[in-house]
């Protein structure tokens, strides 16, 4: 994907600032600094261990008895001991909070720069291209933050940190004692055994709770994923109804639920390695503190300090990898983020005038993966009050008109006007405000058939929802549930009929108070009565708007005010029904293969 001219530094220190904001410094700089001072008493004990073994032979304090003096050191150390959890426990609190902020931060970036997205936006990233984004790479960008603060950091202090110590160890003259002790005492290797079993005992039951967390993280990042997929996938209905802010408030109940489940497994992982550390801290002290030998120790401390930096080494092996995996997400991520959309809206209102009529001047449009123009200068005007009906065959460019009179794509030459004003100057709230749409794929949102109206209109009353419900034809349908219009709707509107998705579509048109109603191809599922019955609800207008009925279907439109006949992106003819059928042989054509020879026939010697 190619990033727009406006990607420039001033731009990119603008969002990266956003994602890792001061505070999320804040919990990065405190997680490290933790991580150091852990990693500085886990040194110094496996420093101090064996002059705890000198003690017995040398005190410190010569006036007290070796016993004391052995008491003293050895609640120095566990003090150590309990000040390395602590600052491990600490740091870790810290890294957690920094990965999630971070990435809570990034993900909402990315959310809220596509709800500014058009349908060529959408269509240029991909949608399942952008769900992916929004999820696994935001993941990807997690989990690598999250190690990088707890693991790689503390990874990196303690490989020093042991070099350091074994150096320290090693230096002193007790070398040469080394190939005195072949075999170390019995019990050492019971407190090993001890303390091995005692490990896995610790992770077993810390694995326990963490695993419900997980579970809880993964239903969590499962429903994010359903909102993101049904706001993606439904951005014409979402744009349509302005919905965008509402989509926008249930992402974020979603996200912070997320955000919970994960910090609360982040927090259960992250006491394992601090809880290893104490357990080992403690054994290693008691086991000197009865050891004769002051070898052992030594031993023990170089060994241990050994597999501290092949841990640690290991460790930084695995963090690389992540921060590999996350870099391309963080630039996939980075890429949404520096597209500039190609549809802008001005940020203030134009003046409209009070007739409320469609113009288009000249348009022709091309799709930006076409080589040939979907429209060919097309001049039409559509006048207040009216009730138009478009009519032609698939791929005729209906659905295109409509994309460009409602602002989904932009002209490529000519002009559209609403009102009197060339749409390009009106704000996006005063376009989605002045049409209300019905698309040709229905979206519907999970909830109820309440929730999926309201939609609509917000305000709408029980009264409001009867009539536009007994407009579409779908209220009998309704009437007959037990919660009425509290009846759930699956997402997407998977346990509804197509027919019955369409009408409950068509109420929610028609319920949003917008002086121009557009219907695109709306009534393809359902049967010719139910279809008339709804179009001449329409051409009932009530309320005295505009209306646009786009259809492949002569039943559809044959009674509206005014017909417009398109084919291979033109306008053919523009009349009403009897006159067409007299002057245009193309719609005489689509009549007799829609309606029969005869019918036609009666019809034009009426
Ligand atoms: P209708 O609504 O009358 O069936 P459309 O407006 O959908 O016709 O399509 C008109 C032409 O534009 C067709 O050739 C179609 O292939 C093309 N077209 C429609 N949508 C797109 C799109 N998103 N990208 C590229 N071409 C498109």
């Amino acid at each position: 994907m190619q990033l727009s001219s406006v990607q420039n530094n001033n731009l990119r220190h603008k969002i990266i600032k956003k994602i890792f904001t001061k505070k999320s410094w804040k919990f990065f700089f405190l997680s490290s600094f933790f991580s150091l001072l852990q990693a500085i008493c886990y040194i110094s004990i496996l420093i101090i261990l064996p002059l705890i073994q000198n003690i017995k032979s040398n005190p410190v304090f010569t006036n007290l008895s070796v016993e004391v003096n052995l008491v003293i050191f050895v609640i120095i150390t566990l003090f150590i001991c309990g000040l390395s959890l602590l600052f491990g426990l600490v740091g870790n609190k810290f890294s957690v909070q920094f990965s999630k902020t971070t990435f809570i931060n990034l993900r909402n970036l990315v959310y809220t720069k596509i709800q500014d997205f058009s349908i060529v936006d959408i269509e240029k990233f991909s949608q399942s291209s952008l769900i992916n984004r929004l999820t696994i790479d935001i993941n990807n960008i997690a989990s690598a933050t999250e190690f990088l603060a707890r693991v790689m950091m503390r990874s990196l202090l303690l490989y020093f940190g042991g070099l350091v110590g074994m150096l320290v160890l090693l230096i002193p003259s007790s070398i040469s004692n080394i190939n005195n002790v072949m075999i170390p005492e019995y019990w050492i290797i019971i407190v090993i055994v001890l303390i091995s079993f005692g490990l896995l005992f610790i992770i077993f039951i810390i694995s326990l709770f963490a695993f419900k967390s997980f579970h809880q993280t993964q239903v969590n990042l499962d429903n994010l994923n359903a909102v993101i997929q049904e706001d993606i996938l439904g951005q014409r209905t979402v744009k349509s109804f302005n919905l965008q802010t509402s989509q926008e408030k249930k992402f974020e109940v979603k996200n912070e639920l997320l955000r919970k489940s994960s910090t609360k497994a982040g927090y259960i992982i992250a006491t394992v390695l601090p809880t290893i550390y104490f357990f080992l801290d403690v054994s290693l002290v008691l086991a000197t503190w009865f050891s004769n030998s002051a070898i052992v120790s030594e031993l023990f401390s170089i060994f241990l300090l050994m597999g501290l930096m092949i841990m640690a080494l290991v460790m930084m092996i695995v963090g690389i990898v992540q921060i590999n995996r996350a870099i391309p997400s963080f630039k996939r991520a980075l890429e949404v983020l520096y597209y500039e959309p190609l549809i802008q809206f001005p940020t203030t209102s134009a003046k409209l005038n009070s007739t409320n009529s469609i113009e288009l001047c000249n348009v022709s449009f091309r799709y930006p993966s076409k080589t040939v123009n979907s429209l060919n200068n097309v001049n039409l005007s559509i006048n207040p009050k009216e009730v138009v009906g478009i009519i032609g065959p698939t791929g005729a460019g209906k659905s295109t008109l409509i994309n460009l009179i409602t602002r989904m794509y932009d002209v490529s030459s000519g002009v559209v006007k609403i009102k009197g004003v060339d749409i390009k100057q009106l704000t996006k709230h005063q376009l989605k405000s002045q049409i209300s749409v019905c698309p040709q794929n229905v979206i519907l949102f999970s909830g109820t058939i309440k929730s999926n109206l309201k939609f609509g209109n917000p305000n709408a009353n029980l009264k409001a929802m009867i009539e536009a419900t007994q407009m579409a034809n779908i209220y009998d349908f309704i009437n007959a549930q037990n919660d009425y219009f509290d009846h759930k709707v699956a997402q997407r509107g998977a346990n509804l009929s197509g027919g019955q998705k369409q009408r409950l579509a068509i109420a929610r048109t028609i319920i949003k108070p917008s002086p121009f109603l557009i219907f695109d191809d709306s009534t393809s599922a359902l049967d010719m009565i139910t279809e008339r019955k709804i179009c001449s609800e329409l051409l009932k207008n009530k309320l005295q708007q505009t209306i646009i009925i786009s259809s492949q279907k002569i039943n559809a439109i044959r009674n509206t005010n005014k017909i417009i006949v398109m084919d291979n992106g033109e306008i053919v003819a523009v009349g009403k029904h009897a006159e067409l059928l007299r002057t245009c042989k193309y719609y005489y054509d689509i009549a007799v293969v829609q309606m029969g020879q005869k019918e036609v026939d009666d019809e034009m010697n009426k």
